[in-house]
């Protein structure tokens, strides 16, 4: 959810393609025009969505390319006033984001929520009779908030669902990454929505402070090692702690192990991308997370980090919900709705696997983490940078424990204090 900024304009297209996500947000702007006029408020105005739906019809080509034209065609009929369009349009597609899935007794509402600048989560309002369970919080910064409210109000008047933040029994929070869980403080205040996230994630929330120094000494040692300067290192360092600090440790009030229940659905546990990472089954809809998003891999770190993470476990963690049985749709922490999740979870580990043998290439000649980074991902900017080199981390620790790999400077590591570590394939 884009929320009432000007809608961009792509003045050059025919040097630059839309991306799928770029069309995403108009497609979710001008449906705007299907709310009543009662239903619009600060977060999206008539005119932005006007503007968007002339920004589409500008836009065949980027259309027909990503199989959306008859999307707007649906789209313009729907909001040409025919109830019955617009009804069938929104079981579709949802409406400004907001998606209805139903999941055997269970209703699950997908809420887009801005969490930092142009940066989108889906949570999740699973709805049952006498019982509401929210699946993550979002951040808690401003936008977020607001996005809560404005999604909720949509459940409320679109699909006539009685959903309010102040009356869910449960938030099961997915796993410790503060876009998802940091807006835990602001739902305590409002809400006596009960906390629920994995054993190896709840030390994170309920000592937030402990964790934000511990993992930023880590880190540090991590860099360094990894090749980074003195200076890039302070730069880092700061970047890394400003973003988190105006999270509040909370208490949790039931920690989950793999296969526990809330309220009859299930958490499956799949560490990897974050140590304590559940997935949530309701019924056949599994809620993935950043486990597995439709469009792009989802970050990965070294277990060097915290226990937990790495490859390995990822790719044990994809095979576990590959096989989990009678799953027919699933919903990712970001992004669209995955329709085939067997067949991302292999393209994900293809790319993985493909992503590894470019760092065996890269390392036929030594190399340090920090050297591999910038082969693999460029000259990346600010907080990028802290991403690229712990997604290089990883692969470089997984080779490295299954032998393909081995540390070209030992004599040296062995006599320094804080050694950088070079490492060459092992052929
Ligand atoms: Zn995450
Ligand atoms: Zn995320």
């Amino acid at each position: 959810m884009g929320g009432a900024v000007a809608v961009p304009m792509w003045h050059d297209r025919r040097v630059m393609a839309v991306s799928d996500k770029k069309l995403e947000l108009l497609f979710r702007r001008a449906e705007g025009l299907l709310l009543d006029e009662s239903g619009f408020s600060a977060d999206i105005s008539r005119l932005a969505s006007d503007e968007a739906l002339q920004n589409l019809r500008e836009l065949q080509g980027d259309l027909e390319r990503s199989g959306k034209s008859e999307r707007l065609k649906r789209l313009e009929r729907a909001a040409g006033a025919h109830r019955a369009e617009a009804e069938e349009y929104i079981e579709k597609h949802g409406i400004c984001g907001v998606m209805r899935h139903p999941a055997g007794d269970a209703t699950v509402f997908m809420l887009p929520i801005e969490t930092l600048p142009n940066h989108v989560n889906n949570i999740y309002a699973i709805v049952r009779e006498k019982s509401h369970v929210l699946f993550d919080c979002g951040s808690g910064i401003g936008v977020s908030k607001r996005d809560i409210e404005f999604t909720l109000s949509i459940v409320r008047s679109v699909f006539k669902t009685e959903v309010h933040l102040e009356r869910f029994d449960w938030c099961v929070i997915s796993h410790a990454h503060v876009d998802h869980f940091g807006g835990a403080n602001e739902l305590k205040q409002h809400s006596n929505a009960k906390i629920a996230v994995h054993e190896l994630d709840a030390r994170v929330l309920e000592q937030f402070e402990e964790r934000l120094v511990v993992t930023a000494k880590d880190i540090d040692i991590y860099w360094r090692r990894a090749g980074v300067s003195d200076e890039e290192c302070a730069v880092l360092r700061e970047l890394y702690s400003s973003t988190k600090l105006y999270v509040k440790s909370e208490p949790v009030q039931l920690k989950l192990e793999d296969g526990d229940r809330v309220e009859g659905y299930q958490a499956h546990h799949v560490p990897g991308h974050c140590p304590g990472l559940i997935c949530l089954q309701v019924n056949d809809v599994l809620l993935t997370s950043d486990h597995v998003l439709a469009r792009i891999t989802p970050h990965q770190f070294p277990q060097a980090l915290t226990p937990f993470g790495g490859i390995a476990h990822y790719f044990r963690s994809l095979k576990k919900v590959r096989e989990l049985p009678g799953i027919r749709l699933a919903l990712g922490g970001h992004e669209e709705p995955i329709l085939d999740l067997a067949r991302r979870t292999l393209e994900i580990e293809e790319f993985h696997r493909h992503r590894l043998e470019q760092v065996m290439d890269l390392c036929k000649t030594p190399k340090t983490i920090a050297g591999v980074t910038e082969q693999l991902f460029g000259v990346q900017e600010r907080y990028g940078r802290i991403l690229a080199i712990e997604e290089a981390g990883a692969h470089v620790e997984y080779l490295h424990q299954k032998g393909r790999l081995k540390i070209a400077n030992l004599d040296e590591v062995a006599r320094a204090r804080d050694p950088v570590i070079e490492y060459v394939s092992v052929s």
